[in-house]
């Protein structure tokens, strides 16, 4: 027998094993996961082991019950409501009928699926007083399992083992060094034995990187930076050697970036762990690295070694990044036919609005093709040399451009479905994204704080020129990977909408901002089945079998990113809430959701003596230090928007901003960057704001 028949023979031998186990086992203790069961997880239709259910990360469940026929009687079986109004990102984790799961601030649940009965909690205390230092909301986007553990990574920067029977942590890392301002958003992944963890950070400066823990221990294996250090210092790799090539100045001293604080995924046959690389620290080429070059491995598609985190290869989706085009979105494996070749390939919907397909062996470039309207920093990729055709008009040294797609992307962190018998991936993408990128000439490297590079105070013509363009539109795409363009598009009424799930069932479920859930038939897209969540979704959902029957459930909560982003730009989202849900066929429960949000436009709640130039100052305060919580143009969902803060919350302004009299809630003190009379400034300005009508924004 030769080896690869060898293994599918012992592949076959285990699977059969499991579904056994699965028969005979009653309740009680679940069989531990192991390598072999991970391998064969997606015959384990029953269960949802990992992130992305398989090592592949398609998200495709071979379940069929729930189908083109029988979704109509798809209905609510139960529901809890979650203590945040933050978002909620996670995918749960569902094995032997128990639900794993994650909220904001990295707090984890598990629920008995069928009667929806909360098992234990675990709250890791992250610190609030972060906040100051977290990109995008409180987010965590879930957990690995692996043995009879869990594995958690929280926002300030640990990972946790759980004991998946008890929720008690079993050991408890630090990933990072808590001095610098990362934060952990993501899923860890595993790999034989490992847990898998990035991070992210790359909008305030850190130097990006991933790390493999022993998965019984928390030993550290292996960790690999995504960018060179200062080469005074040393390199770590030669691969790291060869980066610092492509860069200039004292890159180093704002860390760099490249955070992988998404995308990872494991390939047991090649032993290759894959991640995607964010942006650079500052986000401006010129700031970053005066000089230029491609600034490896920022914006890229990395592959090393499972066991040593030795480099492989890289393909970099956006040589010398100017426009936060993270490469980061979610990577998913599938063995294809492309132009009569089989080929074992990675694919990723890229922010910058090109689909990707990459020999995942060599990491060389099969296809990249746009997959939205409206792409303006490059018209192309070049098929030889692998490379963008950057146009002209995307960057300008150091003067404001306007480019689309924006920093939220084409695509972000959430996750698409492949049916790979079918060959078409699922995903929700976004068209038409101008922003204005003002390069800041006086950027000084400041970790404290925001530290992209932008011009608070830029304001010009490109303004007009943004504030008239179509608004941003949001579809779901059924994308043909053979042939490069969509099967089929859904119009969504918000430019940003949920994760994905397909299933054999011809079923595409999504979620989007405005809290509606969504059955679409996979052929055609013809939406066949809706349940109204009461808050906007961004989560993906799952699918899987509790005593024979077929369940979904999903993790609603609007916010992240999305939650900055003003509502007339985003269609009717719906902030709210977070709560999690379960549904199965013959579902009546009646969803009674905690209302949320305002009745009525805000009016000052006092008034306060200023003057004009007051006001603009402190609009341009609140651009650099409130806006990425409290929304632009001081709208806000998922956090307090600051036009209904009443006359008590103005009597304590000073001492929420300078003293911290909120941080425990996540409102840390900003008494190292602002004084009374930028306070002052800064309250003005929302004052200004809630007697004035919302504009759109840039
Ligand atoms: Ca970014």
């Amino acid at each position: 027998m030769d080896p690869k028949a060898h293994r599918r023979a012992a592949i076959l031998t285990t699977c059969t094993l499991i579904v056994a186990s699965l028969a005979c086992r009653s309740s009680g203790s679940p069989e531990p996961v192991d390598d072999a069961r991970l391998v064969a997880a997606d015959r384990d239709s029953a269960n949802w082991l990992t992130y992305g259910r398989t090592y592949s990360e398609q998200r495709f469940s071979p379940l069929r019950q729930i189908n083109d026929s029988t979704v109509p009687q798809l209905g609510l079986v139960w529901s809890h409501e979650l203590p945040t109004t933050r978002g909620v990102e996670a995918t749960p984790i569902v094995l032997d009928g128990v639900i794993y799961t994650t909220s904001t601030w990295s707090v984890v649940y598990a629920y008995d699926a069928i009667n929806g009965r909360q098992l234990w909690t675990y709250d890791p205390v992250v610190d609030r007083s972060r906040a100051r230092t977290i990109c995008c909301d409180a987010v965590n986007r879930g957990l690995a399992l692996y043995g009879s553990k869990l594995y958690l990574a929280t926002l300030d920067g640990r990972l946790v083992a759980i004991d998946a029977r008890t929720g008690r942590p079993v050991w408890d890392v630090k990933t990072i060094d808590q001095s610098q301002p990362y934060a952990i958003t993501d899923a860890p992944r595993i790999a034989k034995g490992r847990v898998l963890v990035g991070n992210a950070g790359a909008e305030f400066g850190v130097r990006g990187y991933v790390s493999a823990y022993d998965a019984e221990t928390g030993t550290l294996a292996w960790r690999v930076f995504t960018v060179p250090g200062n080469p005074a210092a040393g390199f770590e790799s030669k691969a790291l050697e060869a980066a610092s090539k492509t860069w200039h100045g004292e890159y180093w001293k704002a860390g760099g970036g490249g955070t992988a604080w998404d995308g990872i995924v494991y390939d047991p046959d090649l032993d290759l762990v894959f991640f995607g690389t964010g942006n650079g620290t500052a986000w401006y080429r010129d700031l970053r690295s005066p000089g230029g070059g491609d600034n490896l491995y920022l914006a890229s598609i990395l592959a090393v070694h499972a066991q040593t985190g030795e480099y492989a290869w890289h393909y970099q989706v956006t040589p010398g990044d100017n426009w936060d085009f993270d490469a980061t979105q979610p990577l998913v494996l599938a063995d294809l036919a492309l132009d009569g070749q089989p080929r074992k390939v990675i694919m990723q919907a890229s922010k910058n609005g090109f689909f990707y397909v990459l020999d995942r062996a060599t990491g060389k470039l099969l296809s990249a093709t746009p997959f939205v309207d409206g792409i303006t920093w490059a018209s192309r990729i070049d098929s030889v040399t692998g490379r963008p055709v950057e146009s002209p008009s995307a960057y300008a040294g150091m003067k404001a451009v306007l480019v689309s797609p924006d920093p939220e992307g084409a695509h972000n962190w959430q996750p698409m479905a492949f049916d790979a018998a079918a060959g078409v991936m699922y995903l929700g993408a976004r068209h038409n994204t101008l922003r204005v990128h003002a390069p800041n000439a006086l950027w000084v490297n400041d970790v404290s704080n925001r530290n992209m590079g932008d011009d608070p105070r830029y304001e010009g013509e490109l303004d007009t020129r943004a504030a008239a363009a179509p608004a941003p539109r949001g579809e779901l795409v059924a994308w043909s990977v053979a042939n490069r363009r969509a099967n089929w598009r859904v119009a969504l009424p918000v430019s940003q909408s949920g994760g994905v799930l397909a299933t054999a069932g011809n079923l595409v479920f999504q979620g989007r901002g405005d809290g509606l859930f969504t059955a679409y038939r996979a052929t055609d897209g013809v939406a066949l089945w809706s349940f109204d969540a009461g808050t906007g979704i961004m989560a993906a959902p799952v699918t899987y079998l509790a005593r024979g029957a077929q369940y979904v459930t999903l993790m609603v909560g609007w916010g992240g990113t999305q939650g900055l982003v003003n509502p007339p730009n985003m269609g009717p989202v719906k902030p709210g809430f977070g709560r999690i849900l379960t549904l199965a066929i013959g579902g009546t429960t009646k969803l009674a959701p905690t209302p949320y949000g305002h009745p009525a436009p805000p009016v000052p709640a006092i008034k306060l003596d200023t003057t004009p130039a007051a006001v603009r100052e402190g609009e341009f305060l609140y651009r650099t230090y409130c806006r990425f919580c409290h929304g632009r143009n001081v709208v806000a969902g998922p956090v307090p928007d600051l036009r209904y803060a009443t006359a008590d919350v103005h009597k304590q302004f000073e001492s929420i901003v300078l003293g911290g009299a909120r941080k425990t809630l996540g409102m840390p003190s900003f008494d190292d960057k602002l004084n009374s009379a930028q306070v002052r400034a800064i309250q003005a300005y929302v004052l200004s704001r809630a007697a004035a009508p919302v504009p759109r924004p840039r």
